[in-house]
């Protein structure tokens, strides 16, 4: 820790720079009156830092927690601190153009007024998606009604509401972990994220793009604002673009280059992404990008100016993904495993002396592992890891073997003294995975877990482990995120809808049920067929007969409604009604308070 450059305080001047005004107060409430954001609370930050946190994230939160409009450069702003994410504003011929109205139509709204008390009342004339996560879309309906030019990456909605379909539930209670809504703003609790302080919690909307980027290179221009585009799928996320503005010579890097060390593999969970396809697409920006630009930004942070930080920034950001991807795959070549390259794997000096490659979200450990994960799976090839026992009845026979729950919480004392905290929570762990009552190990291991957590640079470690302190102590804190937005629903593609349904059949319960059933989309003109047998639920497009047991003619609206469990009124059903029930009769709901911390 010693070795931090807190020296270089070039951040905090790029933070401030260009600042025109605060929102003030910095809440922001629904039309119900609760507040979905609440930037002052996190006022604390800007006190020295406690004991109860480490002095790097320290520095992080409190310039993340800066919040306001600011001039990026002539004719183009942002509105920082008003949500997880950046929204943007570049100005042109008859209005304003916006790039990644935030999470929520009530923050982007907020935004906007702000913006435009001090800018003047410029109608929104165009609207671009940098990516396809729901931070850089979600509040769109809180900027524009549509009617206007809308862009983004080519694969963007697929993957606007794909990467939440299939394991969304899960993802959304890992999320409480994540980002620790739940837990206090405190100098011992919630100090951001390290990409932002947190997500805000208001109405997520989702317009459709009405133009597709779809080559590096290609050339768009709306309201008079010139923009040159570089794709860059499988990045930051499979969907995504940096773009430039040539007359205003300033860059947008939209995720893939920001102040901290991005995830590979984000804890809430996610498909492994491809740090080797980072690396290069960044190479190639500075390529394409660098001769033409005096400013860079993002839709995290703040931005970088002049040519040559922007240089530096791009190729340190290059040079880490890059080392992650290359020196993991040496080493698991040589035949170590995750973890153990997780403890060899060190970043060069170089990088250690910039903050912005530092592991406020992603982390070398759990990157490294991801890369594993991504080339080699789950299995590390020793076959005592074959056919483990799962976590509880491992732990079960742990604490048998070392003579009873009692015993295991004096060992973990002694791993506690010894200041091996991450010992003693593996030992306790396995304590409250065979014995949920023993007290004793259950508040031990919460004490472990918030040392853990105040000892952590990153800030989405110390949030997962100040929640596991707190589920330990108070119990489950259920996920609320709202997965039923509408326009997140009709999103969705019917053979998304359909694939929904299959991952919600109960296969024991469904093992003897056989039926078919063919939804014809009386809008689309198109027909599926469902068929169950073997707890599966198959999908075919166009099937050649018209066997079905079942043949409902619907709109996609109405397939929407009746995932949503709006029922089957107003739809036309022809042949054996049973069908539809039996179908209804196998599915199961996922759960949003699983347990984490105890079996
Ligand atoms: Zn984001």
């Amino acid at each position: 820790m010693a070795d931090l450059p807190f020296h270089d305080k070039d951040d905090f001047a790029d933070a401030d720079r260009g600042f025109i005004a605060k929102l003030s107060p910095a809440v922001i409430q629904a039309a119900d009156g609760r507040v979905i954001w609440d930037n002052d609370s996190y006022d604390f930050l800007q006190g020295e830092c406690p004991a109860t946190a480490h002095p790097s994230l320290w520095r992080q939160g409190q310039l993340c927690a800066r919040q306001g409009l600011y001039e990026v450069a002539e004719g183009v702003y942002q509105v920082r601190g008003l949500d997880l994410s950046n929204m943007t504003l570049v100005e042109g011929e008859r209005g304003v153009l916006v790039i990644d109205p935030l999470i929520s139509t009530e923050c982007a709204a907020a935004a906007l007024r702000l913006y435009r008390e001090h800018r003047g009342d410029r109608p929104v004339t165009g609207v671009v998606y940098t990516h396809s996560h729901a931070d850089h879309f979600g509040g769109v309906r809180g900027v524009t009604r549509g009617g206007v030019p809308i862009l983004a990456p080519e694969g963007f909605m697929e993957h606007a509401v794909s990467e939440n379909v299939y394991a969304g539930p899960a993802m959304a209670r890992r999320a409480v972990y994540m980002y620790g809504p739940a837990l206090p703003r405190s100098p011992e609790g919630q100090i951001g994220c390290g990409l932002g302080m947190t997500t805000s919690t208001g109405t997520v909307s989702l317009i459709p793009p009405t133009t597709e980027v779809t080559r590096t290179g290609q050339e768009e221009t709306v309201d008079g604002i010139r923009m040159v585009f570089q794709l860059t799928p499988g990045t930051e996320a499979p969907a995504e673009m940096n773009f430039l503005f040539p007359d205003r010579r300033a860059l947008c890097l939209a995720e893939n280059a920001t102040h901290n060390q991005h995830n590979i593999l984000t804890l809430r969970g996610a498909m492994v992404r491809d740090a080797r396809a980072w690396a290069r697409y960044l190479n190639e920006a500075v390529t394409l990008f660098a001769d033409r630009a005096d400013v860079a930004f993002a839709s995290h942070h703040w931005p970088t100016w002049g040519r040559a930080g922007i240089v530096r920034f791009l190729e340190q950001q290059r040079d880490m993904y890059a080392y992650l991807h290359d020196q993991t795959l040496r080493l698991l070549n040589k035949g170590l495993t995750g973890p153990e390259i997780a403890e060899a794997l060190h970043m060069p000096p170089e990088l250690e002396q910039a903050w912005h490659t530092h592991g406020y979200y992603g982390s070398v450990s759990h990157n490294v592992k991801a890369v594993y994960q991504r080339y080699l799976g789950w299995f590390d090839g020793n076959p005592a890891h074959l056919w483990e026992h799962p976590p509880r009845e491992s732990a079960v026979r742990y604490v048998d073997c070392l003579g009873g729950g009692s015993a295991v919480v004096a060992f973990a004392r002694r791993y506690i003294d010894e200041n091996d905290l991450r010992f003693a929570a593996q030992l306790l762990n396995h304590a409250v995975f065979a014995d949920e009552g023993n007290k004793e190990a259950r508040d031990l291991l919460a004490d472990v877990y918030t040392r853990l957590g105040h000892g952590a640079e990153n800030a989405v470690w110390r949030n997962f482990y100040l929640m596991g302190a707190l589920e330990l102590s108070d119990g489950i804190v259920p996920a609320t995120t709202d997965v039923t937005s509408l326009d997140l629903l009709a999103a969705l593609s019917v053979e998304q809808i359909f694939d929904s349904l299959a991952i919600r059949v109960d296969g024991p319960r469904a093992w003897h049920e056989r039926l078919s059933i063919d939804w014809y989309l009386t809008d689309l003109g198109e027909r599926y067929r469902t068929t169950l047998s073997n707890g599966a639920l198959i999908q075919q497009r166009e099937p050649a007969d018209e066997s079905a047991d079942l043949t409902l003619r619907l709109t996609k609206d109405q397939l929407v409604g009746l995932l949503a469990g709006k029922g089957v009124g107003g739809v036309e059903r022809e042949g054996d009604t049973g069908a539809l029930q039996r179908l209804v009769a196998v599915l199961d709901r996922p759960a949003p308070d699983f347990a984490i911390v105890t079996a």
